[in-house]
């Protein structure tokens, strides 16, 4: 089996059309392009964060063994976003797919154009939720909090359910 030099753990959302299609869709072009899928997590819906008026999005998390850079893996996430239909009209507005890098290996990097960890990762229900799912133990590497512990310590109040509908 060939062997990955990285571990990357990225969120997936959808909450334009068909929201489940598109995650399967995510999850097979990752697999084609970026590298081995390891784990993927349950599916969660949750309200939209940031601007409330706009449809539920679904989300998942997958651990990624990669070969890619980050930058690398960064253009592979945004060209599966934009095969997959991305319309890009707002921040934080609608879209049939957003792919975020959560973490990579024990990676701290700061650019204009990535910045890993998510730097919005601790304050997002929705993002720590599916992640607990696959990486529990996974300690954050610059706040030293396990995701368990994130999750545990996370003060967003807006409500993450475990996806019911048919996957
Ligand atoms: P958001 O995911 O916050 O809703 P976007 O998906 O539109 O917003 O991302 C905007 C920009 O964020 C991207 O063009 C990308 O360059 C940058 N970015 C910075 N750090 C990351 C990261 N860890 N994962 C994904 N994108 C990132
Ligand atoms: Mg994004």
């Amino acid at each position: 089996m060939k062997h990955h030099a990285h571990t990357a753990y990225l969120l997936l959302g959808s909450n334009l059309g068909d929201r489940v299609v598109t995650l399967h869709r995510a999850l097979v072009a990752l697999a084609g392009k970026a590298g081995r899928l390891v784990a993927v997590s349950g599916v969660y819906e949750t309200a939209a964060w940031g601007q409330e008026a706009q449809p539920a999005f679904l989300n998942q998390a997958v651990q990624l063994n990669t070969d890619l850079a980050p930058e690398q893996l960064l253009a592979a996430c945004q060209q599966i976003e934009a095969d997959l239909g991305r319309e890009r009209l707002e921040l934080w507005g609608p879209r049939t797919l957003d792919v975020d890098i959560l973490f990579y290996d024990d990676l701290v990097l700061d650019t204009p154009a990535l910045t890993i960890p998510h730097p919005r990762l601790p304050e997002r229900l929705f993002a720590l939720m599916p992640l607990a799912d696959i990486a529990t133990t996974y300690v954050h590497p610059q706040l030293g909090k396990s995701v368990a512990d994130l999750l545990a310590d996370c003060p967003d109040k807006l409500p993450v359910e475990p996806w019911l509908g048919d996957l």
